[in-house]
């Protein structure tokens, strides 16, 4: 079939690729441990739930603005304005099904078929799918594991050129748990200001920050406002991945342009999820703290016991709910066995669904991705059985006398 240029490089996210082999499994009779797929453990809030079944029952079920509800577009300028100390207009915010409309309309709008943008490798595979479908040129700026796998600003300031027209962000980062520091911030904001470009800052899991330290937003800085996109959503801090409500703030113009893309395309969000997103930022916020605590702790129980295994060395994230550790020494650079080969291994044999790092671009060969929004007790048993099925017969590392790997060679990639 002859399709048009703009979707030949679509492919499918590798989360759902391993998700749906994990279920293959299941059906089989495997009992699978997922740690793939991104999204929170937890059911959504009491509160929150109830507010979508009300609004169900009341009517409100009808079409909506196409950029969202008045109050729940107040709600949200009050709200995201406030946690990043700035002033956010309601006319700034569109409402949309999901951050994905966020990083993607704002995308259409701005992007001219050969402009370039930069995007954090390894990064969330949208990114690099919205990019081409816009027509501008993808240009992955290296996340680095020795910098915490903060943008490497050496190689930013290399790639940044006359054609470059917007720079993605994401802080905390999907896949590596990274925080871009103010310092960061500023040197990109500065190169942003000076040269008129667009900064898309996914900002997802801004509420999912570590040890007491908030991650910082570029819109926040001196002049900023006038050239930053942010997307944010309720899916991963208030558990509402299937309800489908996000948002972005953007400069009024920009948003005018945003909301008709809505308008020609989605048409609105559904009236009842806009009211329970209006619940989830005005009711009691307890839930929603107490959640971050405890993937902090399942943070520290997953990283420590990945770093207890040979072979494999993890960072320890600063946001997120994902750990990016580094297998590499699983002979991998030889190319023998990829990440993919690794990730396949573990699940077949450990029956622990993890992802290749490959699976966010180049720069994430040679790591695995595993979500830590799961019970304690699932992360304590994946470890043991990681721990098994890395240290038997058939997968050592390259000193080891084990040898065999075989099982592992010549899988085919998602
Ligand atoms: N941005 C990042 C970095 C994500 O990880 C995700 C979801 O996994 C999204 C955006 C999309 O969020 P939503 O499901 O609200 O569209």
């Amino acid at each position: 079939m002859a399709f048009a240029e703009r979707v030949r490089h679509l492919v499918p996210e590798g989360a759902y690729y391993m998700l749906a082999r994990a279920q293959a499994l299941e059906a089989e009779g495997r009992e699978i441990i997922h740690l793939e797929i991104g999204q929170p453990d937890v059911a959504t809030f009491e509160n929150v739930a109830a507010a979508g079944v009300w609004a169900i029952q009341e009517g409100y079920t009808r079409y909506t603005p196409p950029a969202g509800i008045p109050a729940l577009r107040r709600a949200i300028a009050e709200d995201a304005g406030r946690r990043r100390g700035m002033q956010v207009e309601p006319a700034q915010v569109v409402v949309g099904p999901g951050a994905k409309p966020a990083l993607f309309f704002p995308t259409l709008a701005l992007v001219r078929p050969g402009d370039e943008v930069l995007y954090p490798d390894p990064g969330f595979p949208t990114y690099a799918a919205m990019i081409g479908v816009a027509g501008g040129v993808p240009v992955p700026v290296p996340l680095r594991e020795e910098e915490d796998f903060s943008f490497d600003l050496a190689t930013f300031d290399r790639l940044v050129s006359e054609r470059t027209r917007m720079v993605v962000l994401n802080s905390p980062s999907n896949p590596t748990g990274g925080v871009l520091g103010l310092a960061a911030l500023e040197h990109i904001a500065e190169v942003a200001r000076e040269r008129d470009l667009w900064v898309l800052s996914d900002e997802i899991y801004a509420r999912l920050a570590f040890d007491g330290r908030p991650a910082p937003s570029i819109a926040s800085l001196p002049g900023m406002r006038e050239h930053t996109v942010i997307c944010d959503g309720f899916s991963k801090t208030y558990a509402m991945t299937g309800w489908r409500l996000g948002y972005g703030i953007m400069p009024e113009a920009l948003a005018e342009r945003v909301e008709l893309l809505l308008t020609h395309s989605i048409g609105c969000t559904a009236a009842f999820t806009q009211q329970a997103g209006l619940e989830a930022l005005q009711g009691p916020q307890e839930q929603a703290e107490a959640v971050v605590a405890e993937y902090q702790r399942r943070r520290d129980v997953l990283v420590a016991g990945l770093n207890g295994m040979p072979g494999v060395r993890c960072r320890t994230p600063q946001g997120a709910f994902y750990v990016f550790p580094n297998v590499k020494a699983w002979r991998m650079s030889t190319s023998e066995r990829t990440s993919n080969e690794v990730a396949d291994y573990l699940l077949e044999e450990a029956g622990v669904a993890v992802l290749p790092g490959s699976a966010f671009g180049t720069y994430g060969e040679g790591y695995l991705r595993l979500c830590f929004a799961n019970s304690m007790e699932n992360i304590e048993k994946a470890l043991e059985r990681m721990a098994g099925a890395l240290g038997s017969a058939r997968c050592q590392p390259p000193n080891s006398s084990g040898g065999g790997g075989s099982r592992m060679r010549g899988r085919g990639r998602p």
